[in-house]
């Protein structure tokens, strides 16, 4: 358990000497109430359509604030949350969380907007996910087709039997799947074979690594042209200048995601959003 802490990127404590483990349960301890006492929030980045730069959907971000360190990285906790199991109860808050809000801005605004919700291949294996989503969907009332999973590919487990039955059955449902920061895992090219993805999330490392020469921007458009060669619509992260949007609106990226349109935001804001004379 111990090891996450000494790979040294657990930079919210030094991991000096033998106090690691101590203060890691510490951690754990302070993660687990925060989750009991609904002290950590959601936020929500919009994605926009990439020829009306208008917002159709919405990633899901969870925010974990201490008081006296300010803000936890997910990057930090979440990591911490799967290996000691926490992260089967808090993405299924998560989860319904996200299934509220898009069920309010749909009644809001008519309008079915995507609700995009990370997912860890952890909750996949370690519980009946399937349910859960399920369940999440019936209480909220919120159509399956307006629910997207995104699961990172740094972190499926290969060609496992019951990741692809559970994420077949999610699809059977209507829900959309996200194949999320494409290109930096290891085996990537099998999962589009084997998983039945609905879209692929672009790492923001070749996004911007395409303003760094010719090679970088020939890969990034071959991922966009393999992408929809399989059918998959294609969404770019972090997409951060001007320059970015042109080259993949050219491409035929279909969606953007990025500081250039939004960072992510409190759910008021996107509500303003959505009732402002700019709304989608
Ligand atoms: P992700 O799913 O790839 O989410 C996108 C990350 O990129 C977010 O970081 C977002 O704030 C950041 N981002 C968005 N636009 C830009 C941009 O233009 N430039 C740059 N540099 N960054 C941008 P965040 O919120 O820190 O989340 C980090 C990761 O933590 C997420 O990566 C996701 O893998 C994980 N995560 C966050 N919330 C959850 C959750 O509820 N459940 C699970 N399982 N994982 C989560
Ligand atoms: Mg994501
Ligand atoms: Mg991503
Ligand atoms: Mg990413």
């Amino acid at each position: 358990q111990a090891k996450q802490v000494a790979r040294g990127d657990f930079r919210f404590f030094k991991p000096e000497a033998n106090e690691r483990a101590h203060r890691w349960l510490a951690l754990e301890g302070r993660l687990r109430r925060a989750l009991e006492q609904e002290t950590l929030h959601l936020v929500f980045q919009p994605l926009v359509d990439a020829r009306t730069l208008r917002p159709t959907g919405f990633e899901t971000l969870l925010r974990w604030t201490l008081e006296e360190h300010g803000p936890v990285s997910p990057g930090e906790f979440i990591p911490m949350a799967e290996e000691t199991g926490l992260i089967i109860p808090m993405g299924e808050w998560v989860l319904r969380k996200a299934c509220q809000q898009a069920a309010r801005w749909r009644a809001q605004t008519g309008h079915c907007y995507r609700m995009a919700v990370n997912v860890s291949p952890i909750q996949i294996t370690g519980s009946d996910f399937v349910a859960t989503v399920r369940t999440s969907l019936r209480r909220t009332g919120l159509p399956a087709e307006c629910l997207e999973l995104e699961i990172t590919e740094r972190m499926l487990l290969g060609g496992q039997r019951r990741v692809l039955q559970s994420l077949q059955a999610l699809r059977d449902l209507g829900v959309g799947l996200s194949l999320d920061d494409f290109g930096t895992g290891y085996s990537a090219l099998s999962y589009l074979r084997q998983m039945p993805f609905s879209v692929l999330k672009i790492d923001r490392s070749f996004v911007q690594g395409a303003a760094a020469g010719p090679r970088g921007e020939q890969l990034l458009c071959s991922i966009i042209g393999m992408a929809q060669g399989l059918g998959l619509r294609v969404v770019a992260e972090g997409v951060e200048t001007e320059a970015q949007v042109a080259l993949l609106q050219r491409e035929g990226c279909d969606l953007l995601q990025g500081y250039h349109f939004a960072r992510p935001m409190a759910a008021e804001a996107v509500t303003r959003l959505l009732q402002g004379p700019e709304r989608p």
